[in-house]
């Protein structure tokens, strides 16, 4: 453990939800809250590697399982067929299912963990110690054409929307699990997926780009009034997986004055783009200098998948994270850019989307 105490980590993107929603059994807010030990998070471990908050995600799962994923990932090459789609109302149930996860750990904590629906609210609760959640959504498959569900879910909290995971939506095409690939890979928005990104604007519900094909991102830093946000993402230079984003990308995200979060899944980082636990520390770093030397020191931070992908072992879970800290403070990151890395970036960009 590194002698300095590690800076608070705000992180652009967990999957703690769908972990505790595929447990499909009551009282899972206090598996969380109590440490259950499994995957990568519960709260426990969370004020042990400080780990201040971030994006929860709700997700609304495929049929298909995810080791069926790591499966069709194997090989020099792959291409995972795009899921199909799912319509709003099959996905509504199971959205507000994992909302209600997350409200029901807020109400169960007793002040260690709060939903943020601000900036103010992020810096509040990391000067606290308590848990800061924003409510996310990866893939707007929970939102009709009308957009009513939006309305709904920002009154109940959403301040961030992935217009699409993996997998087509009304809104637009979800970029596939493909490498080597650019992420040039389909159509962009939909009409609906425009005028769902002028809803978003307008309410102040962030964009997260992460998933999108590279048509859906240019569409979106066409007509967004927002920064763009990439909440989990890596440098294709490095790793050229169709997920990940081009130095002009990169570039765009930097001129906005958005955000990409270093993602910390094995297949996004190295640069044979297969899994591997054995994927070393130095791999991530390389993807965090080039994300800097393109998109700029103010524009990067961590998106970590905790829960949603296969990290190094080296970090194993969310304890891990003081361990990071401690490698790119020898790889040569000071005090200062660790402490943006860490939570400022991310805090000052919600500040811009969301207003003050
Ligand atoms: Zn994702």
């Amino acid at each position: 453990m590194p002698d300095i105490p590690p800076h608070l980590v705000f992180d652009g993107h967990n999957d703690v939800l769908l972990r505790l929603h595929k447990k499909a059994k009551t009282g899972v807010e206090t598996d969380f809250l109590d440490g259950d030990g499994e995957g990568h998070l519960d709260l426990p471990r969370m004020l042990k590697g400080g780990f201040g908050g971030g994006l929860f995600a709700v997700y609304v799962p495929s049929g298909q399982s995810l080791a069926d994923m790591d499966k069709l990932m194997q090989g020099k090459r792959y291409d995972v067929p795009l899921p199909a789609v799912i319509e709003a109302a099959e996905a509504q149930p199971v959205a507000l299912a994992m909302a209600a996860i997350l409200f029901r750990i807020e109400r169960a904590s007793q002040g260690a963990f709060r939903l943020c629906r601000s900036a103010a609210d992020i810096r509040n609760c990391l000067a606290e110690g308590t848990i800061a959640a924003v409510f996310h959504m990866e893939g707007a498959e929970a939102i009709d054409r009308n957009l009513d569900g939006l309305e709904v879910l920002y009154r109940a909290g959403l301040r961030s929307l992935g217009p699409v995971w993996s997998r087509p939506t009304i809104f637009g095409h979800g970029v596939p699990f493909r490498y080597p690939s650019t992420p040039d890979t389909g159509p962009g928005l939909t009409d609906a997926g425009k005028a769902l990104i002028t809803a978003c604007n307008d309410l102040g519900i962030a964009i997260d780009v992460s998933h999108l094909n590279e048509k859906g991102f240019w569409d979106v830093a066409r007509l967004s009034r927002a920064p763009l946000i990439a909440t989990h993402s890596n440098a294709h230079a490095i790793c050229p997986h169709a997920r990940n984003l081009t130095d002009r990308q990169l570039h765009a995200i930097a001129d906005s004055g958005g955000m990409v979060g270093l993602n910390f899944a094995t297949c996004f980082l190295r640069p044979d783009g297969q899994r591997g636990a054995d994927t070393p520390l130095d791999t991530m770093a390389r993807h965090l200098d080039h994300l800097i030397a393109e998109a700029g020191l103010d524009h990067v931070g961590f998106g970590t998948d905790f829960d949603g992908a296969q990290v190094p072992q080296d970090i194993g879970d969310v304890t891990g994270l003081p361990v990071l800290q401690a490698f790119l403070g020898r790889h040569g990151y000071d005090d200062a850019s660790l402490r943006k890395l860490c939570h400022e970036n991310w805090i000052a960009v919600l500040e811009r989307t969301w207003g003050a």
